[in-house]
Parts: C-alpha cells; sequence; structure tokens
C-alpha cells in the first residue's frame, strides 16, 4: 500500500486524493493519500516529517520552492522551473508535472502549439512553466505580468520569449491565464493586462483577437476570462484536465512507468464521465 499526501497551504478542497487513488487503481496499485493544510511559518517542521511519514508527496501553493531546500536534487523540468510538485521520499528527488499536464491539455484538446503564437498572462510559478513549454514546443512565445521585475527575471532565468511590459492589440493564436484569477476570492474577475494606458481586466478587446483562450484554473468550470471568450465563440479549454495529467504524470514516475499519451487520455475519459 503506498503512502500518499499533498502539501499546501489550504487543500481542503483539493481533488488529488481522488484522481491519485482513480489512476494508481487503474495500474493496479492501491494506496493512502492524505491532505495536509500547513501554514507557511508550520511548514519547516511538517516538511522533514513528510519526508519520513510517506512513500511520494505532492507539492502546492505556496510550497513548490521551499520544499527545494529540503531535498537531495531535482530531476527535468523541476530544476528548469527550481519549484516542485512531487517528490519520491526514497530518493528526496523533486520532480515537476505541471509542464507535462499543460502540453497535454492542449494537444488533448486539439491544438498543435507548433508555430503556433501563445500570450502568456502571469510570471508567477504556472506562468513559467507554462512559458517555458511552449517555447520548447515550437512555439512562439509572449508573455506579460502586473509586476515587470517578475517578468525580467523569468526572462533572464529562461529566455526564449518576448517578454511585453505593454501588450499591443494584435492576434495571437492562443492566451494562456495563468494568474489564478478568477477563482477563490476573485470569482467573477479576469486578470489584469498592463497597455500602454494602464492595467486593465482583459476584456472582449483582447479575446477577440484569439483563437484559443486557456485557463490554468478549473473551479468555476469556466472563470470570467473563459466566459468572456466563449461568448465571442472562441475554443475555451479550463486546467481541470491538466491537473489530471500532472497527476498522471506523478504516478508513473512513483511507480517508475513510461508515461503513455492515449493512456492518460483514456483515463482522463473514464474519470471524466465517473464523475458525470
Ligand atoms: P503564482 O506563482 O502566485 O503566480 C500568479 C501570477 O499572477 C503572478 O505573476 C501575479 O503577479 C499574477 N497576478 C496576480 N493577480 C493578478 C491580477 N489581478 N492581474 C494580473 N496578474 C495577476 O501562482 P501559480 O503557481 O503560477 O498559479 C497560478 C494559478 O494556476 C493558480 O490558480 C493555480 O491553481 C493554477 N494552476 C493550475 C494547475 C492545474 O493543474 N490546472 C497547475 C498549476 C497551477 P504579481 O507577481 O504581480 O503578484
Amino acid at each position: 500500500m503506498l503512502r500518499l499526501a499533498l502539501i499546501g497551504k489550504d487543500v481542503s478542497l483539493s481533488s488529488s486524493p481522488e484522481i491519485h487513488t482513480f489512476i494508481l487503481n487503474r495500474f493496479g496499485v492501491a494506496c493512502t493519500y492524505d491532505k495536509i493544510s500547513v501554514p507557511p511559518e508550520a511548514f519547516h517542521e511538517r516538511a522533514k516529517e513528510l519526508l519520513c511519514r510517506y512513500d511520494a508527496f505532492n507539492v502546492t501553493i505556496p510550497f513548490k520552492r521551499e520544499i527545494v531546500p529540503y531535498l537531495n536534487g531535482l530531476e527535468g523540468d523541476a530544476s528548469v522551473f527550481g519549484a516542485v510538485n512531487t517528490v519520491l521520499s526514497g530518493s528526496g528527488l523533486g520532480y515537476n508535472t505541471d509542464g507535462y499536464g499543460f502540453l497535454l491539455m492542449l494537444e488533448n484538446a486539439g491544438l498543435k502549439v507548433k508555430g503556433k503564437s501563445a500570450l502568456v498572462l502571469g510570471a508567477g510559478g504556472s506562468g513559467r512553466s507554462c512559458i517555458k513549454k511552449l517555447t520548447d514546443a515550437g512555439a512562439e512565445v509572449f508573455a506579460t505580468a502586473r509586476t515587470a521585475e517578475r517578468l525580467k527575471t523569468v526572462y533572464e532565468e529562461i529566455g526564449g520569449f518576448t517578454p511585453l511590459e505593454t501588450v499591443e492589440l494584435r492576434p495571437f493564436d492562443l492566451i494562456v491565464n495563468c494568474t489564478g484569477i478568477g477563482m477563490h476570492d476573485t470569482v467573477g474577475q479576469a486578470p489584469s493586462v498592463r497597455f500602454r494606458e494602464g492595467l486593465v481586466p482583459v476584456g472582449r478587446q483582447l479575446l477577440s483577437l484569439c483563437s484559443w483562450a486557456v485557463d490554468l484554473i478549473y473551479v468555476p468550470a469556466q472563470s470570467e476570462f473563459l466566459k468572456i471568450a466563449a461568448q465571442l465563440g472562441k475554443r475555451t479549454v479550463n486546467g481541470e484536465a491538466m491537473l489530471f495529467y500532472q497527476a498522471y504524470m506523478a504516478d508513473c514516475i512513483i511507480l517508475e512507468r513510461t508515461p503513455n499519451a492515449a493512456q492518460a487520455r483514456a483515463f482522463w475519459e473514464e474519470y471524466k464521465e465517473g464523475k458525470a
């Protein structure tokens, strides 16, 4: 029986236990999966305990970077992003599967990103991974952030994209909301973007210029950002499938299995059907 957990500031509403249990069951593996909400000041104490108590664990906001000093090393995307969402306690190694989940979500939605132009909103943890994954997959990436300094740091660290201090109204194949605005206490709000005139919430003007609107959030299923895009007849994708696919990849790492995109998609379809 695998002992697993998720640690974050408030993971009380997380569906990770259901998702991981579902995926691991499909692989014929039984598990327990605990949700551990920890205030930032108590993280130090709990991080060490997690490494002893669980075979592996997942890490979410705001501890994806904070966990790094407790680990023996970082693998793959985690070493590029300096942020971890999956830890194997035995080896003490950290992994980041968000980027895998993001690209597979787009691909399975029918969006091939190679050669496409993408505007990424937000330069936090997920903004950084989306920018990197999109550039690596051959998209022409533009990114903008509320705080210019943060965007500059991401540019210096990963490069390969065009940082926009202010956004010009021009067509983009896809616009990706990586700000988290639209969920929790910001339901009904759209992320702000800096135009030459100042910082304003994304609206019809910008979204009318894209073909796809992608939001990493999934509660509510249709954020304000996606609602505006859908009203304009745009293709929309929320982050629910990404959450599932990053969990699938994390479980493949835990079980030392080779991930398979078709299998991940079949599992997702079955999971979704079971929830409907
Ligand atoms: P983060 O590191 O806190 O970054 C958030 C970014 O959004 C920052 O650049 C922040 O700018 C910007 N921002 C905040 N409020 C804004 C506003 N009103 N207008 C414009 N920009 C604003 O968070 P994260 O880790 O990247 O996560 C972002 C969201 O993605 C979260 O909601 C998370 O749940 C979601 N996510 C989903 C998945 C999935 O599997 N579906 C995976 C990862 C993340 P400042 O620097 O100026 O504060």
